[in-house]
């Protein structure tokens, strides 16, 4: 097998202003399904990275050249250990992930073909009327770049964070939410006085949400659902796709219970007569 012939990018990430000393770094030369949100905020005394791209590109420049005072203390928090979101996570010094999701982040699988993707997901994906290509990548990041030799950079956790965890930035706090269920350690940040959520794989407002990796869990990501609409959320910034307000993010919330609960189930059935 040789590497596929594919076109240099002119730049790999892209840069949305998002207003109050936030930013979105996407990827916009990878599939969709790798196609994740990577949150810059930044604080008085630290700024945060929310997730950190798929490492297939170096993500720390792009971030230092945001930064105001690039010198200031940083956390990367990842929301989870997949690729697109834990990916760059070994490129910064400060490096927090949920305890449950550590051992997979050190360990990291390679999402880059579709053969990588596992069965049951690319289900899901045909299932929801998507394709995937067959390597999901559309441009190289680099000229060096190979997509058959790339493996990912293990991150090793400097910091494992559990439900309740503090992160301050100095003027703004947030605490860590537990939301299990696309992964067992997947997790969000929540600051109560601002009602914001930075929500990583738990919610995003495209089709399909994720239940069906090695690592998931379908009775987890029900209760986080029951529990996410609970939340009085004004803005979620999600792991893929735009940010969206409380409405949209209850609608998701019980569309999934309806797919995935019994009670759902049953219901659907009664209605078809069944
Ligand atoms: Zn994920
Ligand atoms: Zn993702």
């Amino acid at each position: 097998m040789t590497s596929p012939s594919l076109p240099l990018c002119e730049a790999w990430f892209e840069i949305e202003v998002a207003g109050n000393g936030l930013f979105r770094i996407t990827e916009p030369h990878v599939d969709a399904l790798l196609r994740a949100n990577a949150w810059l905020q930044i604080g008085k005394d630290r700024d945060l990275l929310v997730d950190t791209g798929n490492g297939l590109a170096a993500v720390l420049p792009v971030v230092q050249r945001l930064r105001r005072e690039p010198t200031k203390p940083l956390v990367a928090f990842a929301t989870h250990s997949h690729q697109d979101h834990a990916g760059g996570l070994y490129e910064f010094d400060d490096r927090w992930i949920h305890a449950a999701d550590a051992a997979a982040a050190a360990a990291p699988g390679r999402l880059l073909f579709r053969d990588d993707v596992g069965a049951a997901t690319r289900q899901l994906i045909t299932d929801a009327g998507l394709s995937l290509p067959e390597l999901l990548i559309e441009a190289l990041p680099t000229r060096e770049f190979d997509p058959l030799e790339f493996l990912p950079h293990p991150a090793y956790a400097t910091r494992k964070v559990e439900e309740g965890s503090p992160l301050s930035l100095g003027d703004r706090t947030f605490e860590v939410l537990h939301l299990p269920g696309h992964t067992h350690g997947s997790a969000g940040l929540w600051e109560a006085s601002t009602g914001t959520l930075f929500s990583g794989d738990a919610v995003y407002a495209s089709d399909p949400l994720i239940d069906t990796t090695p690592t998931s869990s379908i009775p987890e990501y029900l209760e986080t659902m029951r529990r996410l609409r609970q939340l009085l959320v004004t803005v979620v910034h999600p792991g893929h796709d735009f940010s969206f307000g409380r409405e949209l993010m209850i609608d998701r919330c019980d569309g999934y219970i309806a797919r995935r609960s019994v009670s759902g189930r049953n219901a659907r059935l009664a209605a078809a007569g069944q």
